[in-house]
């Protein structure tokens, strides 16, 4: 049992030569050492401050929570985001009952944009954003600390690598 576990783990790291001379063995245990190391790989993703943060004087605070959870700034910017920008930036939510109201908001005044780094910084700045309804999200979480409702929830996050890429594109060019 334990050597065929070995011969499997052996073959899922792609290491036939190790695999095929362990199976040749007959009752002694391998001795190499399989070092395993967790899947991480350094990303960016794109993240918003919205404007009723800002307004607020929030984005001090939300910034210290991003670069003290390990976040890399590389690009960062205060400006207005236009109708059509918006409504372009949020394409896939066009013909949702909310859409018209998130364009107005979003282009409602000042947004602080932000390209970030870091190992599984799409997924890592989602979890520390938070459930996008603030009443959802979890203890500690940037919605939850910061966010007014659903609607004005003071932050975005990319929510896949495309999204990261295409959002990462649009802003910063
Ligand atoms: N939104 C809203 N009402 C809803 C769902 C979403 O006003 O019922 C707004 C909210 O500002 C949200 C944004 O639309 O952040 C984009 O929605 P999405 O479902 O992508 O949530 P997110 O990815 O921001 O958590
Ligand atoms: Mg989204």
């Amino acid at each position: 049992m334990k050597k065929q576990l070995t011969i499997i783990a052996l073959l899922a790291l792609g290491n036939l030569a190790l695999a095929e001379s362990c199976c040749k063995a007959t009752a002694k245990a391998p001795t190499t050492k399989v070092a395993v190391a967790p899947i991480t790989k350094v990303e960016r993703t794109y993240a918003m401050l919205k404007p009723e943060a800002v307004q607020k004087g929030l984005t001090g605070d939300i910034i210290k929570l991003i670069e003290q959870n390990g976040f890399n700034i590389i690009r960062m910017e205060k400006r207005s985001l236009t109708k059509k920008e918006a409504e372009t930036f949020y394409a896939e939510h066009k013909g949702r009952p909310f859409y018209s109201d998130l364009v107005a908001y979003i282009t409602s005044g000042p947004v602080i944009t932000l390209m970030l780094e870091k190992e599984n910084a799409i997924t890592d700045w989602r979890a520390l954003l938070g459930a996008t309804d603030p009443a959802q999200a979890n203890m500690g979480t940037v919605r939850k600390m910061f966010a007014e409702s659903k609607s004005k929830n003071a932050a975005h996050g990319s929510d896949s690598t495309e999204s990261a890429k295409r959002e990462i594109s649009f802003i910063f060019g």
